[in-house]
């Protein structure tokens, strides 16, 4: 057994994928005839906040529901060889922490989707088990049901979550499209970043269509480390990466992280 040395892991929506959550991408995405891009954004909050979170609190059921696979394994494996590791996730379950890594060495740069926050101060709140049957619950969300006839929107307008602070509406904790990046959690990977160099950068099932992606596996890697990319598609992270794997991730990384624990 070697110390990897300090490691950079990327991961995206394929990564959760093999574990049964759908991605926002093509068909399988889509929840009742709705696109999950059109979903995801302040715009659809502003005009529906009650369908946005009926579709969240589907979502969490169905990560509740999923088990975390092989990938998540190997890397919550390799942070305990590596001697610096940070995780950076696009994705906003919790199968990463469930497979055993560390709140202190992941970022979820997206958010966590089993909090909440309000759409006005900086209140945060944990959605429980509770709160998801529709238990009354100031600081979480208070049982949004699916709509049940004519007094829909009075059940509409008592049920959503409010701030314990402020009152105003609470909505999913993550990064919805055309947000900004929750500052703390870029500065945590920059504080990272600036400590020095990788030896090793794995960016493991994401499209890497966002700047900050490729920005960060770049500068991670410059001085010399290793860049692998594990996706079975080509990404814009492919024309850098210093070794590919066309392989899905939950098949690839067990034995990628095998080979480099055990060379
Ligand atoms: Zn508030």
């Amino acid at each position: 057994m070697t110390d990897a040395g300090r490691v950079l892991v990327i991961t995206g929506a394929g990564v959760s994928a093999e574990s049964g959550i759908p991605t926002f991408r093509g068909e399988d995405g889509y929840w009742r005839n709705l696109d999950p891009a059109k979903l995801a954004t302040p715009e659809a909050f502003a005009r529906d906040p009650k369908l946005v979170w009926e579709w969240y609190r589907e979502r969490r059921q169905c990560i509740r529901n999923a088990q975390p696979n092989a990938a998540h394994a190997a890397i919550a494996k390799l942070a305990q060889r590596a001697g610096d590791l940070l995780l950076v996730t696009q994705n906003v379950d919790d199968l990463h922490a469930r497979a055993g890594l560390p709140k202190e060495k992941m970022v979820q740069i997206h958010g966590d989707i089993f909090l909440s926050r309000c759409s006005r101060c900086d209140w945060r709140a944990e959605l429980c088990d509770a709160e998801e049957r529709g238990t009354r619950n100031n600081s979480g969300l208070a049982g949004a049901r699916p709509s049940t006839g004519p007094n829909e929107h009075e059940i509409q307008q008592t049920d959503l979550p409010y701030c314990a602070r402020c009152h105003a509406l609470m909505r999913p904790g993550v990064v919805w499209f055309g947000e900004q990046l929750p500052w703390d959690e870029v500065r945590r990977v920059e504080d990272y970043l600036g400590r020095g160099a990788c030896d090793l950068v794995i960016v493991a099932g994401t499209t890497a269509t966002f700047g900050y992606i490729i920005d960060w596996a770049l500068r991670a890697s410059t001085d010399g480390g290793q860049l692998i990319e594990v996706n079975p598609d080509e990404t814009p992270v492919s024309t850098f990466a210093t070794q590919r794997i066309h392989e899905p991730a939950a098949i690839a990384l067990p034995r990628l992280i095998d080979q480099i624990c055990n060379p």
